[in-house]
C-alpha cells in the first residue's frame, strides 16, 4: 500500500511534496511526480504540501476517484505490477 499521485500533478509538478519526503521515496516523471510504493512509509507528510490536492491516501482512495491510470502509471514508472 501506498500513498498515491492522481493526474491533477500533470504539467504541474510542483515538487513541494519531494521536500516534504522522509524517506525521498517521490520521483519525477516526464509527466508526473510518482512516488515508489515500495519505499512509501504511509506517513501523509506529502499531502498538505501539494497544491492541486493530488495525493491520495492509498490505491483504493485513488482508484475510487477514479484514478485507476494513475495507479498503474505509478507502479509502472518504478517497473512494477498493481496487484489489487
Ligand atoms: Fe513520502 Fe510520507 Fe508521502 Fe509516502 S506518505 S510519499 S513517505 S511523504
Amino acid at each position: 500500500m501506498s500513498y498515491i499521485i492522481g493526474k491533477a500533478c500533470i504539467g504541474e509538478k510542483d515538487g513541494a511534496c519531494i521536500d516534504a519526503c522522509p524517506v525521498d521515496c517521490i520521483h519525477e516523471g516526464e509527466e508526473s511526480l510518482y512516488i515508489d510504493p515500495e519505499t512509501c512509509i504511509d506517513c501523509g507528510a506529502c499531502v498538505p504540501e501539494c497544491p492541486v490536492a493530488a495525493i491520495f491516501e492509498d490505491e483504493e482512495e485513488a482508484i475510487a476517484a477514479g484514478e485507476l491510470e494513475a495507479v498503474e502509471n505509478n507502479y509502472k514508472f518504478f517497473k512494477l505490477k498493481y496487484l489489487p
